[in-house]
């Protein structure tokens, strides 16, 4: 099969490479698409040679291992949760699949991702995606249970203030069902342009360039979307006394964070990361019901050769939404 493999100079190289077999409980899907996102930029330079990255895909099944149960068929479509975790410890049997033991990431190293023809995947980790959800989309249900995660994590009540720093995928979904799920208002902040425009399609009823133009003491949740810890400080003011700060984005490096506004207000710092099954399975049921329509958020859609400029595209923020990739 054809695949986008990291090549020796840390670009991607589309090579020949063998068709993975479905084992025991694991499913062989034909990728429909792939998305790339932030952490794809942060692992790159980190992921050994060979590596197939994707962890954003769907993909029709072609092929079921033995001892796979017997609803899945030749045919199905399935969203890929891409955390390959034991399905039996604590956390596995919680929905906190990313915090098993043996968990693998797929498309982060542990297992093939989506820049590839077909991947194998487990049952486990492969959500059926109803027919009444178009297969395009099947890569945004990945980006969409962030969001839904976020919220969660955040603890988002009925009516709450909600201030999103950042309009990229994860900012832009956790607004969407920060209005699915009854915000009072919604604020979202990026300095580009384009994706304020994209924030208020999925629900923002404030878009600001810069968070120093939003007011401070004024909202119950206020989620960290960018990955820049240093913002922490700017959520804390931001944020009312004893309220929430969800951080979901990702910064590698360390930063400084005053700790005594937060400890002046009872602020509830809490961090979020992946998704469970079920939340999953939560976004396929609000794509099919009309309740998310994820089509704003698809920038664009470019075959598997030109993986190397998507990937530029997306590191210099020069297309706002998803681009995907259609092996
Ligand atoms: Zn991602
Ligand atoms: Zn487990």
């Amino acid at each position: 099969m054809r695949a986008a493999v990291i090549a020796p100079d840390g670009r991607f190289e589309v090579a020949e490479v063998p068709e993975p077999k479905p084992g025991p409980g694991e499913l062989l899907l034909r990728v429909t698409s792939c998305g790339f996102c932030g952490s794809d930029i942060k692992a790159r330079p980190i992921m050994p040679e060979g590596t197939i990255m994707g962890h954003e895909f769907g993909g029709e099944v072609v092929g079921v291992g033995s001892g796979t149960s017997s609803t899945w068929r030749e045919g199905t479509h399935a969203a890929v949760l891409p955390a390959l975790s034991c399905g039996t410890c604590d956390w596995c049997r919680s929905g906190f699949v990313i915090h098993c033991p043996q968990v693998r990431l797929v498309g982060l190293g542990g297992a093939g991702g989506g820049f590839a023809e077909f991947a194998v995947i487990t049952e486990a980790a492969s959500i059926p995606l109803t027919p009444r959800v178009n297969s395009r989309y099947s890569a945004l249900v990945e980006p969409f249970a962030v969001g839904l995660h976020t919220i969660h994590t955040g603890g988002l009540r009925e009516g709450d203030d909600v201030l999103v720093i950042g309009a990229g995928s994860v900012g832009l979904t956790t607004a969407a069902w920060a209005k699915v799920r009854g915000a009072g208002s919604i604020t979202v902040v990026d300095p580009v342009e384009a994706r304020r425009d994209v924030a208020k399609v999925f629900g923002a009823d404030v878009v600001l360039a810069s968070v120093e133009e939003a007011p401070r003491n004024s909202y119950d949740l206020v989620a960290e979307c960018v990955g820049h810890a240093e913002l922490l400080d700017d959520c804390v003011a931001r944020a009312r006394p004893r309220s929430r700060v969800v951080v979901a984005g990702v910064d590698h490096l360390p930063k400084q964070f005053t700790s005594s506004s937060a400890i002046m207000k009872e602020t509830t710092l809490t961090f979020a990361v992946y998704y469970s099954p079920a939340e999953f399975e939560t976004v396929i049921e609000a794509i099919a019901d009309g309740v998310i329509d994820p089509a704003p958020l698809l920038a664009k859609e470019v075959p598997l050769d030109q993986v190397n400029e998507a990937f530029a595209d997306l590191t210099a923020s020069a297309v706002s939404g998803r681009i995907l990739v259609t092996p």
